[in-house]
């Protein structure tokens, strides 16, 4: 099989990963199969030009300006799908934070399925990208591990057989630390992920189980569960990416190596396998499978999550927003690790949440709550 793709954030961890996938797929399909018609990213002008050149892309974007040597060069990826897109193509959407939520929605304006990394898009405007597919009728394949180890294991079960979705997180690179220790955790220590190589964001998602929070949000919205029915675990090996509990007791869970190629693969192959791109589990080198039930006073993010999906409307926009602010503060050493949450906790509890009637009123919502969280986070300087 094969079908024409563009890849945003091809510059980044999963866009270089889908980029290898593409590669694995064409010895596999031969070489003109998987045309690559358009790639986007924000600065990285010399990987993108080579990855244009490489996979035979004739349109890019990105958000700085510079002198491409390419046919059609866009300063936006909104701009790239709607002048290049066609219905029944597939977009990987794997650009970080909000700035992806534009684009993927013009894709699915566009009539393009969805391979989505991006969760943010779904944190912020669940509710819109979820009405969008559903009107335009097309497919939103899920990339993230925990996702797409759901979407397999459920095939197609009715949502009304679902007991219960478990999500696994690895616990972060700060698994071992003590909450004492993790208050003042340093930016090194925090990106030193022990079983995932990924962008900067999502890796200090990962140490306070922040994208786990996430990832629960996106999850409700994916497979339209309430948080009664949503559950996560640390399990440290990342071997089972997730699992469902059926309505007669079964548990059906998705198992591979920790590598994202997988699941992105099997975005781009759905509903049909290719040969696999990553080694075969060696089960003996993962052995024991271990699991542990998160302290949720260690991780106060998970509950949070809980409650955005409870209050709904634009309260995952606010959230989303108050945590790109946290994250990007604490990668500037501008503010502890062990203060991110609190804060995202406290933009939530200070804005009333309304209805998540159009995209404006999600822009309205991230931006209200970026501009809250700076001041927060300015006078939690002064303050120690
Ligand atoms: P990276 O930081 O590695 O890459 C981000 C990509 O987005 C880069 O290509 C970057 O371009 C591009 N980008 C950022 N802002 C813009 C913009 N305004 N317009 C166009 N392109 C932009 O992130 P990851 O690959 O780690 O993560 C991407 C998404 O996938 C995130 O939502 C993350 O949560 C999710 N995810 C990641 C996983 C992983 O293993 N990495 C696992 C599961 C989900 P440039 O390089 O030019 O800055």
């Amino acid at each position: 099989m094969s079908r024409r793709v563009f890849i945003l954030g091809s510059t980044g961890s999963i866009g270089r990963s889908t980029v290898e996938v593409i590669q694995h797929l064409r010895t596999i399909d031969g070489d003109d199969s998987w045309p690559v018609i358009g790639l986007a990213a924000k600065e990285n002008a010399v990987l993108l030009q080579e990855q244009a050149k490489l996979l035979g892309a004739e349109a890019v974007s990105i958000d700085v300006n510079s002198s491409l040597d390419i046919s059609y060069l866009y300063s936006s990826a909104d701009e790239l799908i709607r002048c290049h897109a066609e219905p029944g193509d597939l977009i990987v959407a794997a650009i970080v934070g909000f700035a992806g939520i534009a684009p993927v929605l013009r894709a699915i304006e566009c009539g393009c399925d969805i391979a989505l990394a991006n969760k943010e898009a779904l944190v912020a405007g669940g509710q819109l990208v979820m009405d969008a597919v559903k009107k335009a009728n097309v497919q939103l394949l899920p990339i993230d591990s925990e996702h797409s180890a759901i979407f397999q294991a459920l095939s197609n079960h009715p949502n009304k057989e679902i007991e219960k979705i478990t999500l696994t997180a690895s616990g972060g690179s700060l698994r071992k630390m003590s909450p004492r220790e993790m208050q003042h955790a340093t930016v090194e220590q925090v990106l030193h992920h022990p079983t995932w190589k990924m962008g900067t964001k999502v890796t200090v998602d990962s140490a306070s189980l922040m994208n786990k929070a996430l990832e629960l949000i996106e999850a409700h919205w994916l497979f339209g569960v309430g948080s009664n029915r949503l559950d996560a675990i640390i399990h440290p090996q990342s071997i089972v990416h997730g699992m469902v509990e059926f309505c007669d007791g079964s548990v059906i869970a998705q198992l591979s190596p920790p590598d994202m190629k997988l699941p992105i693969q099997y975005a781009l192959t759905w509903p049909s396998r290719e040969g696999g791109c990553c080694d075969s589990i060696d089960w003996a080198k993962y052995s024991p499978l271990e699991f542990e039930t998160i302290d949720l006073e260690r991780y106060p993010a998970v509950n949070l999550a809980y409650q955005v999906i409870q209050r709904g409307g634009t309260s995952g926009a606010i959230f989303n927003a108050a945590n790109e602010v946290v994250v990007s503060s604490f990668l500037q050493h501008s503010l502890p690790f062990g203060s991110m949450v609190a804060i995202v906790e406290e933009v939530l509890d200070n804005f009333s949440i309304s209805d998540c009637v159009s995209f404006e009123s999600v822009v309205e919502a991230d931006r209200e709550a970026r501009e809250f969280a700076k001041v927060r986070i300015a006078s939690h300087r002064v303050n120690t």
